[in-house]
């Protein structure tokens, strides 16, 4: 894919968003001249961030792997983004022909295009929620139609909870998805940190404030132990709570961050309800 960019529509007009940010890190085609200018900045200040989404995007796949190889069929996709490379569906679609996928998110563009990608899927949708209302995703009616809550389901949470700036919130959230949850159900959470990183701390407060003036959304890294409580409940499937790149590498895989591990910025891990 190229970062040429939709400029056909009147894009100058459509604020920035973290999905197309996200989309424009990854070379995706789905975002403005707004976002990029936005997202270049940020990359100046940061360059590892087209590494660290690349490398988000593998720990996904990895994690879908690992849970259709134990047997989890079923996926709730949780600020899923706009469609890019290595879909969820597709990658679970690939092990198990009809595993089932809703993709959630609060972009009404990362909707749309995912809609218009699963046209003629009958496993996978997509719907327009916001994360911190699990009630109403855990309600809609496509979500009920498609996902059996008898069965074990995963649940995706993968680069988004760090734009609820609340831990007790989530926390909350995560407990209503749990009760929703049969045993065998899954957790995943890929989640940024600041931990062992030396931040230049007037440049990082920039950073923070540039995201929630452009996009308004607030972006909060979080400490270990605070990524950690977000599994209450959920036992940590090895090799636990990690940074992005150690979670079940792949051989072929290649590291960036292998030496510092901790410039991945990302803490990531896999629960199961029992
Ligand atoms: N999960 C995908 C991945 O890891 O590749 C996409 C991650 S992208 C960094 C974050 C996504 O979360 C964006 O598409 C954004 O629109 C969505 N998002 C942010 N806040 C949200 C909220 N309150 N509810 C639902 N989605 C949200």
């Amino acid at each position: 894919m190229t970062g040429a960019g939709r400029d056909v529509h009147d894009a100058h007009r459509k604020p920035v968003t973290a999905a197309r940010l996200y989309d424009y890190y990854l070379g995706g085609i789905h975002n403005f001249p707004a976002d990029r200018e936005v997202g270049k900045a940020l990359l100046e200040r940061t360059p590892r961030l087209r590494t660290i989404a690349r490398d988000n995007r593998a720990f996904l796949a990895r994690a879908i792997r690992y849970l259709t190889s134990v047997g989890v069929h079923q996926f709730l996709d949780v600020g899923s983004g706009i469609p890019t490379e290595g879909n969820v569906h597709e990658i679970a679609q690939a092990a198990v022909p009809d595993a089932r996928v809703v993709y959630v998110d609060i972009d009404p563009d990362a909707v749309s295009e995912s809609l218009e990608l699963l046209e003629g899927n009958q496993f996978a949708t997509a719907i327009r929620a916001n994360v911190r209302e699990p009630r109403a995703v855990l309600d809609h009616p496509r979500v009920r139609n498609l996902l059996d809550f008898d069965k074990p389901i995963a649940v995706l949470m993968v680069a988004v909870l760090h734009f609820v700036e609340d831990s007790d919130e989530v926390c909350d959230i995560l407990a209503t998805f749990r009760s929703a949850l049969a045993s065998g159900s899954h957790l995943v959470v890929a989640h940024a940190t600041i931990d062992e990183l030396v931040v230049d701390e007037r440049a990082w407060e920039k950073t923070q404030k540039d995201y929630r003036r452009q996009t308004s959304t607030a972006l909060v890294p979080r400490s270990r132990s605070d990524v950690a409580r977000f599994f209450d409940g959920f036992e940590m499937v090895e090799p636990g709570l990690v940074w992005l790149n150690t979670w079940r590498p792949e051989p072929d895989m290649v590291d960036e961050f292998r030496d510092k591990p901790e410039h991945s910025g990302f803490y990531v891990g896999v629960g199961r309800l029992s």
